[in-house]
């Protein structure tokens, strides 16, 4: 999957399971609580690709994540390459065959999710709003780049940078400072949970199931077979599934914001 519809599918979990809990658990999130969810869970449903380093070719979703901050995250790409790769090895059993790239692997599994979860929730809990900021500005600036994309292109990495520090910033002056944010962690290990599955219904699959072995294999790519598998770039994915995706969004959008919007002007539904 290419890297706006990855982001899509983040906002797009992340909006429905707003509406959700709103709906049947009574759990009301404020607008800007629901906007930083939404964002940071696109940006985290484009984390795992941070694992493309900038030498991929140009179309690749992966090099589009790897640019958001220019060379500085082609670095961190670079970098989460080679630690993938060396877990790879220092992991691989006798049936998983040689790599020279670490592209989907470590930072497709659920092991991996749930650090970068736990990891966020632990540096929001120690260190609140300054954590938190840092978190958004990351997260903003691959969340910009996946969900417009175009826009992100033409505009370049400087002024994506300096968009998500922006609201980032903005967030950080409106958000309650008394508390922790589990949220926020969630919502990262949420959207990285996401990227996997968008990726398991590509050709290519995951390696969902590590660090369980199975057939001499730790490195078990999941995904569907052939003939039905999501072709990356293909009508199906750019027209059809993002279509769904944003359908699914506005939707669950406008159910958690028209109640609110309506009660404003005095009219009950
Ligand atoms: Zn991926």
């Amino acid at each position: 999957m290419m890297g706006p519809s990855h982001a899509l599918s983040g906002a797009a979990v992340w909006l429905t399971g707003s509406w959700a809990l709103d709906q049947f658990a009574d759990y009301h999130q404020s607008p800007l609580a629901l906007a930083v969810g939404t964002a940071v869970c696109a940006g985290g449903a484009l984390f795992p690709d941070l694992d493309l380093s900038g030498k991929v070719t140009r179309n690749q979703g992966g090099a589009t994540v790897a640019r958001t901050f220019g060379v500085v995250s082609l670095f961190v790409a670079e970098v989460m390459e080679k630690i993938s790769l060396g877990v790879y090895y220092a992991t691989k059993l006798s049936k998983d065959p040689r790599r020279n790239n670490g592209h989907r692997t470590l930072t497709h599994t659920i092991p991996f999710t749930v650090l970068v979860g736990w990891g966020t929730t632990a540096l929001c809990a120690a260190y609140g709003k300054w954590a938190v900021v840092g978190i958004l500005f990351f997260m903003f600036g691959l969340a910009l780049r996946g969900l417009f994309d175009r826009w992100a292109e033409r505009a370049g990495w400087v002024i994506v940078t300096l968009a998500s520090a922006a609201a980032a910033w903005f967030t950080f002056a409106n958000l309650p400072g008394d508390r922790g944010y589990p949220l926020i962690g969630l919502a990262v290990g949420v959207g990285c949970f996401v990227h996997i599955l968008g990726d398991m219904i590509t050709r290519a699959g995951v390696p969902i199931l590590w660090p369980i072995p199975i057939k001499r294999r730790m490195w078990t790519m999941v995904g569907l077979p052939n003939s039905i598998a999501l072709r990356t770039g293909s009508k199906t994915e750019v027209v059809v599934l993002r279509g769904v995706l944003t359908a699914i969004s506005v939707l669950a959008a406008v159910g958690l914001v028209a109640p609110s919007v309506l009660r404003k002007f005095n009219i009950e539904i």
